[in-house]
């Protein structure tokens, strides 16, 4: 069967703000500025929430199609680390009561992990057990109930698989072709997505999913969440929100919240719009479902007065926190982390 696997050009994903900079002025930028003060965090009327998705040994992430997309424990290790040492970590429900009721003694920064993937409680948790810390967990409800991956991940491992058998036909669409694909499919009708995954996979020869994928499940929630640690929707099927018609929408929102309560996962206040996406309706429904707080993909951290339901994240990635060295940098994470590095505003996350 013949595969469409259109290529759209290069994506600006993902971003290479320091692609005209030499490494070793880089780093030494990032360590003057460590060093004086300026990126290390002091303001206590900001809130910053990270995004982490899988949480994958080197061996998996290897194999993983978006590795940008996963740290491995002993990355999470190091991040968590330089978080506990500058901030004041908590779940991002209680994170912004105390941001809005001005109680803040340390600067605020919650840890969140978008998709529910299985590696976050074997891989995640024991890291932040160790740490003694607590974060916020977004389930897409009928994908945990079916474990069943999520569309890019599907896309991600069959052209991984097409690439691997035909790497002449298939190559020079890694990594920018496919993420450009994925962009574009985002924005399509269900049925077309699904169908064009379904071609996919198809002329890949079929599921190709490894053994240690996997979505986490309601047994394993209700351990994390009698833990002390915060479960969020992030819908039911991880559909694009602004493409769903009013029914479906409120069926992604509501029908998610209720399927989280009703599993004993807390009163659910949280919301992570999948991909990111949301408009003026999306956020309207959001609040008619019953969430108070919901975040986006869009880069940047929040204060008080910020949308409590256009919170901005900032995604943690261990390619942009090495030095030239190869080790991961205090120092190049307190620059993204600041504010201060150019071109971190905007969409981080493409998909997700
Ligand atoms: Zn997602």
């Amino acid at each position: 069967m013949q595969c469409w696997w259109p290529s759209f050009g290069r994506s600006s994903y993902p971003p290479n703000v320091f692609r005209f900079t030499k490494p070793i002025a880089r780093d030494a930028l990032a360590e003057l500025l460590w060093r004086s003060g300026l990126t290390r965090p002091r303001r206590l009327d900001k809130l910053t929430i990270v995004t982490f998705h899988r949480v994958l040994p080197a061996s998996a992430r290897d194999e993983y199609p978006f590795p940008e997309l996963a740290v491995t424990p002993e990355a999470l290790d190091f991040f968590v680390g330089h978080f506990r040492r500058h901030y004041e970590l908590t779940t991002l429900s209680r994170g912004w009561r105390t941001l809005v009721e001005q109680r803040a003694t340390r600067p605020l920064l919650c840890m969140t992990f978008d998709d529910g993937q299985r590696d976050n409680d074997e891989f995640a948790r024991p890291v932040l057990e160790s740490n003694g810390c607590l974060a916020t967990f977004f389930i897409a409800t009928e994908a945990a109930e079916n474990d069943a991956m999520l569309w890019h991940d599907r896309v991600g491992f069959a052209a991984r698989a097409l690439r691997e058998r035909a790497p002449s036909r298939y190559a020079h669409e890694f990594p920018h072709g496919v993420a450009a694909a994925l962009e574009r499919a985002k924005t399509w009708p269900a049925a077309r997505r699904e169908a064009w995954v379904e071609t996919i996979e198809s002329t890949a020869g079929g599921s190709t999913r490894p053994s240690w994928d996997g979505l986490i499940d309601f047994d394993r929630l209700r351990a994390l969440h009698a833990a002390g640690h915060e479960i969020g929707s992030h819908s039911c099927s991880h559909p694009t929100l602004p493409t769903c018609d009013d029914e479906r929408l409120m069926r992604e929102l509501e029908g998610s919240r209720e399927r989280l309560r009703a599993e004993g996962l807390g009163q659910v206040h949280t919301l992570c719009y999948p991909n990111g996406d949301h408009d003026a309706r999306v956020r309207a429904a959001a609040s008619r479902a019953g969430y108070t707080l919901a975040v986006s993909t869009d880069w940047g951290l929040n204060t008080g007065n910020s949308d409590p339901f256009a919170l901005q994240r900032c995604d943690i990635q261990v390619e942009t926190t090495l030095s030239r060295l190869g080790g991961l940098s205090s120092a190049r994470l307190g620059l993204r982390l600041s504010g201060l590095q150019p071109g971190l505003t905007g969409r981080a996350m493409a998909y997700s």
